[in-house]
């Protein structure tokens, strides 16, 4: 099972780091928050690279 990655929204700061990396993951919107848009799509990227990269924090996993 690939980890389902979650945004604090409280956290996140539009920056767009996460969609460059995952573009079928992540989704930065009007916004300025990153959406889930695919969240069984981890395997098509690397989203712990895009949670460690993240400037805030705002990125962590399910289970
Ligand atoms: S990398 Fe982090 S702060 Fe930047 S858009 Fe993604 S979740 Fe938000």
């Amino acid at each position: 099972m690939p980890k389902k990655p979650i945004v604090d929204w409280d956290l996140c700061e539009g920056c767009g780091t996460c969609q460059e990396l995952c573009p079928e993951v992540f989704e930065v919107r009007d916004d300025e928050k990153a959406y889930i848009i695919g969240p069984d799509k981890c395997n098509t990227c690397d989203c712990q690279e895009a949670a460690d990269t993240c400037p805030t924090q705002a990125i962590t996993f399910e289970g």
